[in-house]
């Protein structure tokens, strides 16, 4: 078994770690080799973040341009095929030997105690393990590694997910939040005591539980409000291959500092102040298959500062604001898709999609669809959502069958609440 140390190193220790990362990409990446050549960077030179910071960005693009350059051991050594969620354009290939899921399965080890799960617990899984999707594999290695009890439900299904709780009698699920939503209307109706339940904690994926300010969340208000259960965000993505979890006291993501190198940057490329929104740029450490260096994810988050009064030694992120690329300007204010959906979860409207387009004059134009089956009017969404975004947007009705064939297209793993129609 290979020793990830712990993620208590210091800050020399880490550096350590990214040093010998460098190396092996430089050895065996085809990609990196190129383009550490090109740019003229001696990765034998590197000694301070100075240096370090010479290295250029590694973009989306480029990963999808040189998708098979980027792999750095025999394709034969190859274990596990997944791809990217692809929510930004094409997904791509990502690969895993007999390392990288030992990496991967000490990640969720480590992810899993910050949420305070231990050997005896049983946990529920209630995303997809199949599709290509590295996170449901990784919740399983994960626990099979702390040795906790497994109950493989998968993704949707709220009646087998109540079925096996009664059965079974999980202390904790892994869940996406709004899901949450489903189990508990799912449990109104057939008239389960959900209060009562088994079910003391959730591990979530995929949304933000804080806003920017790190508050609660309108969805995390929402949920607690119907279920008291202790809801626990998680960020991670199947090219960081590394989750940032929030601790007891839910106020930002734990860095696991021995498994990534994180560096957060303004348009410059320049990093920004702790507290400042800048775009979250990674380096995976002692990654074997596809090692990648200061790639760009496209996340806008912060940098906390102060220490967390957990005790943990290890920095924390805030939540993800927008994504980079999703940014809107509408009428000189910038906002992203995600402050509109905080102020739709803020009046509890969940049946939506929204969808971006340019105008003929090359202006960003929104409009919310939302279900017609919904009793309020357009101009009433409208009002209300002006008061919390300062902003007046479009608001239509379309039929539940429209909304629920644009918001989850078949071949999509998670829902598509975001349509971005602007470079169409
Ligand atoms: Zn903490």
């Amino acid at each position: 078994m290979k020793d990830f140390l712990s993620p208590d190193i210091s800050l020399e220790q880490q550096f350590e770690l990214l040093r010998e990362h460098l190396l092996y990409a430089k050895q065996n990446s085809p990609f990196y080799k190129r383009f550490l050549d090109k740019n003229k960077i001696n990765v034998s030179g590197i000694e301070t973040y100075r240096d370090f910071q010479q290295i250029p960005i590694t973009s989306k693009e480029d990963l999808q341009r040189h998708n098979l350059d980027f792999l750095a051991v025999d394709y034969s050594e190859i274990i596990d095929h997944v791809t990217t969620s692809g929510t930004l354009g094409n997904p791509v290939n990502f690969m895993l030997n007999e390392a990288d899921l030992q990496r991967l399965a000490y990640n969720e080890y480590e992810s899993f105690k910050i949420a305070g799960i231990v050997k005896n617990d049983v946990v529920q899984i209630t995303t997809t393990l199949d599709r290509r999707f590295m996170a449901g594999m990784a919740y399983y290695l994960g626990l099979r590694k702390l040795g906790a009890g497994i109950i493989r439900t998968g993704s949707g299904l709220p009646g087998l997910q109540w079925d096996s709780i009664e059965r079974f009698k999980p202390k904790f699920l892994v869940a996406v939040p709004s899901f949450l939503l489903k189990l508990i209307d799912y449990a109104e109706k057939n008239g389960i005591d959900y209060k009562n339940s088994s079910v003391k904690g959730v591990i979530c994926i995929g949304e933000s539980l804080l806003n920017e300010h790190l508050e609660a969340s309108a969805l995390r208000i929402k949920i607690q409000r119907l279920w008291d259960v202790e809801l626990y965000s998680t960020y991670a993505s199947t090219e960081m291959a590394t989750a940032f979890t929030e601790c007891e006291l839910h106020k930002g993501n734990h860095i696991l500092p021995n498994l990534i190198y994180t560096e957060i940057l303004d348009e410059a490329g320049k990093p920004v102040k702790n507290g400042e929104v800048g775009e979250l740029v990674v380096t995976p450490l002692q990654v074997e298959s596809m090692p990648l260096i200061r790639y760009a994810t496209g996340d806008m988050l912060m940098n906390i500062g102060d220490d967390c009064a957990c005790g943990r030694k290890s920095k924390r992120i805030g939540p993800v604001i927008g994504r980079k690329k999703q940014m809107l300007k509408i009428k000189g204010t910038s906002l992203y898709p995600q402050h509109i959906q905080e102020g739709m979860n803020a009046l509890e409207i969940s049946d939506y999609f929204i969808e971006a387009k340019k105008d003929i004059f090359g202006n960003d134009q929104v409009c919310i669809k939302v279900s017609e089956e919904f009793s309020m009017k357009p101009t009433e969404i409208q009002e209300l959502l002006r008061e919390k975004l300062q902003i007046k947007l479009e608001i239509h009705r379309i039929s539940a069958s429209e909304l629920l064939r644009k918001k989850f297209p078949k071949e999509s793993r998670k829902p598509m609440i975001f349509h971005d129609l602007r470079s169409i």
